[in-house]
């Protein structure tokens, strides 16, 4: 009953790729090849793309979020080139902190990504954490440490009912498996998601089993099932793919098959 009551959400990365040229005549064709009951539609373009993204999609779509990217962990201040929370007001109404990318080429630690945790909640914005481990950690058996290590650092200084109103969603990305064409086992992610559902637990969460827990890494519309058949799993992060319509109409047309399961499952 728990499990069916969590959303299914697939989430676009779109990294740093499209222009505010392109990016929203590519949100409006997404958003109308992926019209599909009861999946939560989220387009996180370059911060630059926001507001044309938002634009193209406030009456083709007005269902589709948008969120940013990454959001900084002070509210203002002398940061070149940084955006804040309040910044992406009317832009932005989600938002993905601590990506992979970011830890690697931002330095970002737990602890600042547990600021702009903060900053993000203060902000009104729904946020996306990624977490994950490197393949290093997988092979030497690491791979829930590393993970918990995360999850510790990153949500342990939270009011965990703040986050959870927030409607926070955890995204397990495997780093070796992001943007390299290899994935996970839907079996190995399914068993990280009820980790992090457990370490929630742990550190304070009192309904851990109603967190959305995403898949990332490398998802297509080949493989998007192996990963919604497993009932941990609540959608997907997807780069990549995310930027391809066929792809996306593939992969959110599957998660409606999933979505609709689980409302007939508490029908
Ligand atoms: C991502 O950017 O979070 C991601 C999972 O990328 P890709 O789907 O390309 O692996």
């Amino acid at each position: 009953m728990i499990r069916a009551m969590r959303p299914v959400v697939i989430a676009a990365n779109w990294k740093m790729h499209t222009t505010p040229a392109d990016a929203g005549e590519l949100a409006r064709t997404i958003a109308s090849r992926t019209r599909v009951p009861g999946v939560t539609r989220v387009i996180c373009p370059p911060f630059v793309c926001l507001a044309a993204v938002r634009d193209a999609l406030a009456e083709a779509a007005p269902d589709v979020a948008v969120g940013a990217q990454d959001v900084h962990h002070e509210l203002a201040g002398a940061y070149t080139g940084d955006i804040s929370a309040p910044m992406l007001a009317g832009l932005a109404s989600w938002v993905i902190v601590g990506h992979s990318e970011r830890r690697r080429d931002h330095a970002e630690t737990d602890e600042r990504i547990g600021k702009k945790l903060a900053r993000a909640v203060e902000g009104g914005l729904r946020p996306i954490l990624c977490v994950g481990e490197q393949l290093a950690d997988r092979e030497a058996g690491r791979a829930v440490e590393v993970v918990d290590t995360q999850l510790r650092g990153d949500l342990g200084a939270h009011d965990p009912e703040l986050l959870a109103e927030a409607g926070l969603v955890i995204a397990y990305e495997p780093v070796w498996a992001i943007g390299t064409g290899r994935n996970a086992l839907g079996s190995d992610a399914a068993a990280m998601a009820e980790t992090i559902r457990a370490v929630l637990g742990m550190i304070g969460w009192t309904e851990p089993g109603l967190v959305p827990v995403l898949y990332g890494g490398s998802v297509t519309a080949a493989n998007i099932g192996e990963f919604l058949a497993e009932p941990a799993i609540d959608g997907a992060l997807v780069g990549g793919a995310s930027l391809k319509p066929d792809e996306m109409a593939g992969i959110v047309g599957r998660a409606g098959v999933t979505a609709a399961a689980r409302l007939a499952a508490i029908a």
